[in-house]
């Protein structure tokens, strides 16, 4: 069952949309602000955020771009801000869609609906497939990657995590989230352990360890895996 995440500070709105998309036998929870709203958003229980623009703590602009940041599940915002403008400024910082308040909230579901059926398709495609990016074969259902061509060994880890890296490119992950998707727990003080695997790959896949083109470090945050297009 779809969870979604209603980020509004006006309790009778949130209250409404939760009505409607529990009668649609969705799972629905709600942040009041931005700060809060931003955690519940990172922290994958959820398929689906609806943001309301204007929160008490946190510019919507902001809090949209943060989410789209770190994750790609669809964010539908509702706003009265109705100002073409706005509505370009927050799709062009990784929104789905736009609802104007008032909104029918019947028509809200069914663009929830919409989005989570897009993006599960996305998603389902994405699994069982060969990626290849330049010279590099990852294949996701044998569990082996090639480069030029040859094979090349990777433990199970290693393999896991490059596999999950190249499966969302250009999208930056802490090393506490990377530790946690691949090892299954919790990483506090395991930071190293990261490190040390995307050295490790690195040194399998790169032409040059050293001056790594494929996994980018992002200084201060962690890292992301670059889709490179050498044409
Ligand atoms: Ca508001």
């Amino acid at each position: 069952m779809s969870k979604i995440l209603i980020i509004e500070d006006e309790r009778s709105i949130a209250e409404l949309e939760k009505d409607y998309l529990e009668l649609s036998h969705f799972e629905v929870g709600i942040e009041e602000n931005g700060e809060q709203g931003l955690e519940a958003a990172l922290s994958e229980e959820f398929n689906l955020v609806i943001l309301d623009l204007i929160l008490p703590d946190m510019d919507g602009f902001e809090l949209c771009k943060q989410i789209r940041e770190r994750t790609d599940i669809p964010i539908i915002v509702v706003s009265a801000k109705c100002e073409d403008i706005d509505k370009i400024r927050i799709l062009g910082l990784g929104a789905d869609d736009y609802v104007t308040k008032p909104f029918s909230p019947s028509e809200l579901v069914a663009r929830v609906k919409a989005h989570l059926s897009r993006y599960n398709s996305l998603t389902r495609a994405s699994e069982n497939e060969v990626i290849e990016i330049d010279d590099i074969r990852i294949d996701k259902t044998a569990r082996r990657v090639y480069v030029f061509d040859e094979e090349v060994f990777f433990t199970s880890r290693e393999f896991d995590l490059l596999a999950f890296l190249a499966s969302n490119p250009n999208r930056v992950f802490t090393k506490e989230e990377l530790f946690k998707k691949i090892w299954g727990v919790s990483s506090i003080g395991e930071n190293a352990t990261v490190t040390v695997h995307v050295k490790k790959i690195r040194e399998k896949i790169e032409k040059n360890a050293a001056k790594p083109v494929y996994i980018e470090t992002v200084w201060g945050i962690g890292y992301r895996f670059k889709l490179y297009n050498p044409s």
